[in-house]
């Protein structure tokens, strides 16, 4: 077999980069159909999907029986003539001079209409699809656009352990965990050690998943999750939500300017994502909440907003809008109350358009000791477990804030998926951990 230089990408023959060119090119088998002596396969590797013709006569004896023996998923590679052909998919089509099987297989499981079940349990082999492989391709580049904000803001990525006795985000939600004997959880958030990064560094970010016990089968939470956590000392809840609109306009600028073809196959219009530019809008919550009631429905000041709620306020925006002033009763015990609004706390969420919700939750941290103990304690909180938290607040503490963005909620906003489900590619949820 040749070197892997010496085979094209099928993406490059597709951009017209080899046309009247002999290339070689090797991957797996997307459909074939042979017609007399005429056999048709079209390959694909990761670049993207081309017709191969073999004409019985123009190749040896064993090229044309591989060729008609490959089927769905047979990995194979060939060569020949890269030619322009309007009625091939993509426009081009190879005309084949050699052809070799490397692995025929057995009949691939999945054919047309399988159940979403089906499809799930055999996720190992579905993610080859076209669409799940697009997917995939996304969310790789809305990460490195992340990662790449950040960067170059001079932020440092910090890792923090998964295995903790911290709750973060309340106890209903924990994985518990026999740790040695012991009691331990999964990390629900990297914040708090976040916080810690962030007094060595300054401003950091944490790219980490996060484990939730989520009861409710919703198409917006899994149990496992991908969590990016920035944080920053000397900010202020005013910095927090510039930092996160400038984050959310750079990543959808780059996505739409540089993979357009990536959003549309996802069902997403790049015009849309061309749109999202900072400032984006501020509601109190107080203010969302008399909305809301205006329109009918049921929901109280106090109460959190659920997907019903957020798809209202969300359902004619065209950019993401942002949600402040939480009643600090059901907020985190570490939010600080917004002294000139007693009773709400400087938090944030940010909200995708047309009901995708929540995104982001951010706040301001308390940096006080008393503070932060005396929230522990109305909380019920464990002290002892949550000494080191304390101690930050007793060394060198300075005002600080920081958000939690949820990568696949994220993604399944900019792609425009239907279930959060396929912006991950092995969900994790109330009833499967499988494959
Ligand atoms: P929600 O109210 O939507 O359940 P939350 O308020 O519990 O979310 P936070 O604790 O604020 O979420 O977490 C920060 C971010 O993490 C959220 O804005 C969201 O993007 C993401 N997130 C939270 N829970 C989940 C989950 N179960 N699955 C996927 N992403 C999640
Ligand atoms: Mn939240």
């Amino acid at each position: 077999m040749a070197k892997a230089g010496e085979y094209s990408k099928i993406g490059d023959i597709l951009a017209g980069k080899h046309t009247g060119k002999k290339v070689k090119i090797r991957g797996w088998v997307h459909r074939q159909r042979t017609s007399g002596g005429l056999a048709f396969v079209v390959m694909r590797d990761a670049t993207g999907v081309l017709q191969c013709a073999v004409k019985k006569d123009a190749v040896d004896e064993k090229d044309w029986k591989d060729a008609t023996n490959v089927f769905v998923e047979s990995s194979a590679e060939c060569e020949g003539i890269v030619k322009e052909d309007k009625r091939a998919p993509g426009g081009f089509e190879l005309g084949v001079s050699g052809f070799n099987a490397i692995f025929i297989g057995e009949a691939f499981p999945i054919a047309k209409d399988q159940s979403v079940e089906f499809l799930l349990d055999t996720r190992h082999l579905w993610l080859r699809s076209q669409r799940l492989t697009n997917i995939l391709k996304g969310r790789d580049y809305i990460t490195r656009y992340l990662r790449q904000f950040f960067f170059e803001h001079d932020f440092f990525e910090c890792t923090p352990p998964i295995i903790t006795r911290s709750a973060c985000e309340g106890g209903a939600t924990l994985f518990k965990l026999d740790y040695f004997g012991d009691m331990a959880y999964l990390s629900q958030s990297g914040q708090m050690y976040g916080e810690v990064f962030s007094f060595s560094l300054g401003n950091i970010f944490i790219l980490a998943p996060s484990f939730r016990a989520e009861p409710s089968r919703t198409i917006r939470h899994l149990a496992e999750y991908w969590h990016l956590e920035p944080e920053m000392a000397f900010y202020s809840q005013k910095m927090n939500m510039e930092l996160q609109e400038d984050m959310i306009e750079f990543v959808c600028q780059k996505m739409a300017k540089e993979h357009p073809d990536i959003l549309q196959a996802a069902g997403r219009d790049p015009n849309d994502l061309l749109m999202v530019k900072a400032p984006f809008p501020r509601i109190d919550y107080g203010k969302a909440i008399e909305m809301l009631q205006e329109k009918g429905l049921k929901i109280e000041y106090g109460q959190d907003m659920g997907a019903d709620e957020e798809a209202e306020l969300t359902k004619d925006t065209k950019i993401p809008i942002f949600v402040h002033n939480h009643p600090k009763a059901f907020k985190a015990f570490y939010m600080r109350e917004d002294k000139s609004k007693p009773g709400t706390v400087l938090s944030n969420d940010l909200l995708a358009p047309q009901g995708h919700g929540e995104i982001i939750g951010g706040s301001e941290r308390i940096w006080e000791h008393d503070e932060l103990m005396a929230r522990v304690k109305e909380q019920n909180l464990p002290e002892k477990e949550y000494q080191w938290y304390l101690d930050l607040r007793r060394y060198g503490s300075v005002p600080h804030a920081g958000f939690g963005l949820g990568i696949e909620r994220l993604v399944k906003w900019m792609l425009n998926l239907d279930h959060i489900r396929d912006a991950i590619p092995f969900p994790r949820t109330i009833n499967r951990a499988y494959p």
